[in-house]
């Protein structure tokens, strides 16, 4: 179990939608619990070179690595790994007549985004995330904290 999860108790991730509408800012409710998807170029994550690591802003679950994120001019934050298997579930998505596969987050299963066959090695993946559903902690601040914590 990763240490750095925010909420251990899992019935923090199952709620109806009316609970998460009231939870949620609404931009993040409207792309995690309603598939939307952010518009493009607006994430403060899409360029960012950060060292740290990316958690999914509904429920803490770690997701991505600063160290897999690359620029890849698609206008959404683009990683090529998720963090560890069990931390994304992957769907079938049809709508728009496109082919495409979604991105879950394997814990609250709140939407991210897609993948794509099209990355840079070595997995030669694209994970195209809507910003809005990150939340990003550098790794300068886990360590300040992990320091405070073992100051007392
Ligand atoms: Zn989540």
């Amino acid at each position: 179990m990763d240490k750095t999860t925010v909420h251990a108790d899992s019935s923090f991730v199952n709620k109806t939608d009316e609970e998460w509408k009231k939870l949620l800012p609404a931009d993040v409710y409207y792309v995690a619990r309603q598939k939307g998807t952010e518009r493009p170029n607006t994430s403060k994550f899409e360029h960012s070179k950060e060292i740290g690591t990316y958690y999914c802003a509904v429920c803490g679950n770690a997701l991505f690595r600063s160290d897999t994120k690359f620029e890849s001019g698609c206008g959404w934050p683009s990683f090529y790994e998720p963090i560890s298997k069990t931390s994304i579930i992957y769907l079938k998505d049809n709508s728009f007549g496109m082919e495409r596969t979604e991105v879950e987050c394997g814990r609250c299963k709140s939407h991210l985004g897609h993948v794509f066959n099209d990355g840079p090695p070595p997995t030669g993946l694209r994970y195209c995330i809507n910003g809005v559903v990150l939340d990003f902690k550098s790794a300068q601040e886990a360590q300040k904290k992990y320091d405070e914590k073992n100051k007392q």
